[in-house]
């Protein structure tokens, strides 16, 4: 058995930046839905075209899309135990993840939940951009991209925004969220399995508190 989370949250409270240090430090897996989607999305099919509206007005794909994208992931990159990232974000999805883990004889060691104010989520969204390579987190604001125009972890000098970081489709995204994904927190609390954590603070103060869950 290995230790397997779920990150929750809103969107840009940071579970991707969380996820990517949990794999990095504890070899881990990541499965983000939000990535894979993002990858489905590229290609030239009828399936990707579907995927890039829906996710470009910031709301949410069917169950039955990601979950298959989950469970496809889920056969394939079997390693030292799981982060979900954006996923479950319906009870739908909650339920057929708790299928999932119990056909691999697995069980979620926490599920985290990162508390974050919706002004700060505003903020951290709008003005976000990644490092193409890597896909180091800068802000306009709070972290911007160097003046050298190179990134500090990689070196690349591409960098993207996301198509849905606009201030129109983070109204939906978060609007989806306090409908869909946010019953899961009381559904989690039930089974007796949430952790929250103050999300607001640096990226290593935030990476502490989701260590002390884990450890
Ligand atoms: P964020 O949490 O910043 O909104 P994600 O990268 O997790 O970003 O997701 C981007 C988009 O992908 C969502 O707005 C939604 O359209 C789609 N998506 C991601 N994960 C799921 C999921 N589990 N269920 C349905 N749609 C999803
Ligand atoms: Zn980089």
């Amino acid at each position: 058995m290995t230790t397997n989370i779920i990150l929750l949250g809103p969107p840009g409270a940071g579970k991707g930046t969380q996820a990517r240090r949990l794999v990095d430090e504890r070899g881990m897996t990541q499965l983000s839905t939000g990535d894979m989607l993002r990858e489905a999305r590229t290609s030239d099919t009828e399936m990707g075209h579907r995927v890039a509206e829906v996710m470009d007005r910031g709301e949410l794909v069917t169950d039955d899309i990601v979950i298959g994208l989950i469970e496809e992931h889920m056969e394939k990159d079997r390693t030292n135990g799981f982060i979900f990232d954006g996923f479950p974000r319906t009870l739908a999805q909650a339920d057929a993840l708790a299928r999932l883990l119990e056909k691999h004889g697995e069980r979620l060691a926490a599920v985290v939940e990162m508390q974050v104010d919706d002004d700060v989520l505003v903020k951290r969204i709008t003005l976000r951009a990644t490092c193409a390579e890597c896909g180091a987190v800068y802000n306009d604001e709070m972290r911007p991209i160097p003046s050298d125009g190179k990134c500090e972890t990689c070196g690349s000098t591409e960098f993207k925004r996301r198509e849905d970081d606009n201030e129109e489709s983070l109204k939906q995204r978060l609007l989806e969220y306090y409908k869909k994904t946010s019953p899961l927190i009381g559904y989690y609390y039930a089974n007796g399995q949430l952790k929250r954590i103050d999300g607001l603070g640096e990226i290593d103060e935030v990476a502490e508190e989701i260590d002390k869950v884990l450890d």
